[in-house]
């Protein structure tokens, strides 16, 4: 999961990123306007985190362009504003929810999880496919109960698929959410990945679609549905 963090105050920017990292986040960082919504126009994050108060266009005004330009994704907005009257106008603007400075960065991780988990449509807090359960709050994976070991890397990957749950992803869309920008996009590591969670959480878990991508099956009770 990729999220970009919007905040001019570094001390504050430090802590939300090194918080964010220390949960599995990939994160990248703007602390004016201009920037910020330039990398919300062109890059794809799985969240945002939105100072309104920004040198350069202010984060209300980034917000409202955004949206206006149809970018969905989740926004938790950050001031040190707390009138209901400013609540109401970032909500209004396009944010999805609303946090108060000062803030416990538990609170804003706990927030960014559900941001995240809504926007991909799972009201569960943990994660389930088949035998294969994942909890954002804890990074544990389990398979059948039983706690599996993932790397950093391999636990991004699983995250990204299993809040996708039927969908293909592309190597492109799964390389941008799991490394940020700068990844080298010729390298295979993707597929390598792929075949180390297949090794770790059985063969059948996730499905290749050739020339499009990788798919986690939906569980049963959703295909019976169908
Ligand atoms: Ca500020």
């Amino acid at each position: 999961m990729r999220i970009l963090v919007v905040e001019d105050d570094t001390r504050i920017a430090g802590q939300v990123i090194e918080t964010l990292r220390g949960a599995g986040y990939v994160v990248e960082a703007a602390g004016a306007g201009e920037e910020a919504q330039f990398m919300g126009e062109t890059e794809d994050y799985d969240a945002v985190i939105l100072d309104l108060g920004l040198p350069g266009v202010d984060g209300l005004t980034i917000l409202r362009r955004w949206r206006h330009d149809g970018r969905r994704m989740p926004v938790l907005v950050l001031t040190a504003r707390d009138t209901w009257r400013d609540k109401v106008t970032g909500l209004r603007a396009g944010a999805d929810d609303y946090l108060a400075k000062p803030f416990e960065l538990e609170e804003m991780l706990a927030r960014v999880e559900a941001l995240i988990r809504r926007s991909s449509g799972h009201a569960n807090p943990v994660m389930s496919c088949g035998h294969v359960e994942l909890d954002p709050a804890t990074n544990r994976v389990t398979l059948s109960g039983r706690p599996v070991a993932l790397t950093a890397l391999e636990y991004r990957t699983l995250s990204y698929l299993m809040h996708h749950v039927g969908r293909i992803i592309s190597k492109t869309e799964l390389t941008d959410h799991i490394y940020g920008q700068d990844f080298d996009r010729d390298s295979n590591v993707i597929e390598v990945l792929i075949n180390r969670l297949r090794r770790k959480l059985g063969r059948g878990l996730i499905e290749t679609r050739r020339g499009q991508g990788y798919r986690l099956a939906g569980p049963p009770a959703q295909n019976a549905a169908r």
